[in-house]
């Protein structure tokens, strides 16, 4: 039997950053006048999403997905091809017209959060040194897009042979940092 397929990205293994590394560019799939973003920092948090709503490739299971400051987040070409995806869900996602990547997802809610951070896709950018994924999030979602649930068990051990420990929600760090939000703006919290 083959091993479970995940993200081409990652299965060959997960592919270590450069230390030091502090940005690169994102370009579409189009074959002209791609759609260029470039991005000044390091992707953190940078994950395997099973959810149906980030990008991902053809045929891929997960998506990989990871933030950078949005203010560091700037488009350097074609911007007139972006268009957003859906402009009531809290990323807004905002994606090429001509070839459908999905090049940077941005929270508009001040109040949300992840407010400030902008979710991108590293694989868009020919550049090396942005880090690898290092966790799975929303494992059981990749059910919703089609995925039998008999298939989960083979799924989740070949995440964690990764060292992508698999979660069904977000990370704990990532889920802390939801929490201690709530609880600054309830003022259990010093802010
Ligand atoms: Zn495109
Ligand atoms: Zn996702």
């Amino acid at each position: 039997m083959g091993k479970v397929a995940i993200h081409p990205a990652v299965d060959h293994g997960v592919q270590q950053g450069t230390p030091g590394f502090s940005g690169g560019r994102l370009r579409c799939r189009c074959s002209s006048n791609q759609v260029e973003i470039q991005v000044d920092s390091q992707v953190a948090h940078n994950h395997a999403c099973g959810c149906t709503k980030c990008w991902k490739p053809q045929n891929a299971v997960f998506s990989v997905v990871g933030v950078v400051p949005r203010d560091k987040v700037h488009v350097t070409a074609h911007g007139d091809k972006l268009s957003i995806v859906d402009s009531s869900a809290t990323i807004q996602r905002h994606a090429c017209t001509g070839c459908g990547v999905h090049m940077f997802g941005r929270i508009e809610n001040t109040a949300h959060p992840f407010h400030g951070l902008d979710f991108i896709h590293t694989e868009l950018s020919a550049d090396a040194g942005w880090d690898g994924p290092v966790f799975a999030a929303f494992v059981s979602s990749v059910i919703e897009s089609g995925t039998q649930p008999s298939e989960m068990a083979g799924i989740r051990a070949r995440l964690s042979e990764l060292n992508l420990p698999p979660y069904d929600c977000l990370s704990p760090a990532l889920m802390d940092a939801i929490s201690t939000h709530v609880a600054k703006s309830k003022g259990l919290l010093a802010a």
